[in-house]
């Protein structure tokens, strides 16, 4: 869906806003794998509740979320699931050694 993309100069993402926030997200994966930032499992479940409630929230048509909206619970919910396979990453690599 075109409107919900974010569009730069005239230049319009191939990914909705949510999920380019989502992938920005994912920019935080190697920080916390690599230089060992911990956060613990819960809060990186809890980080995926804003986008999980915005998205339900429309879908259900209680509300129409929009596109800066769906880019920074994107974000977050990235980093939140970041913080997840992180912490089943280490689970398994304190299973190995
Ligand atoms: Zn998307």
């Amino acid at each position: 869906m075109k409107s919900r993309s974010i569009t730069i100069k005239g230049h319009t993402l191939p990914l909705c806003a949510r999920c380019t926030g989502i992938l920005l997200g994912y920019l935080f994966f190697p920080f916390l794998f690599f230089f060992g930032l911990y956060f613990p499992l819960w809060l990186g479940i809890l980080l995926n509740f804003p986008m999980v409630l915005d998205g339900w929230t429309q879908k259900r048509q209680f509300r129409e979320s929009n596109n800066r909206l769906r880019f920074i619970t994107g974000i977050v919910s990235g980093l939140g699931q970041s913080i997840i396979i992180v912490s089943f990453s280490q689970l398994i690599i304190s299973f190995l050694l």
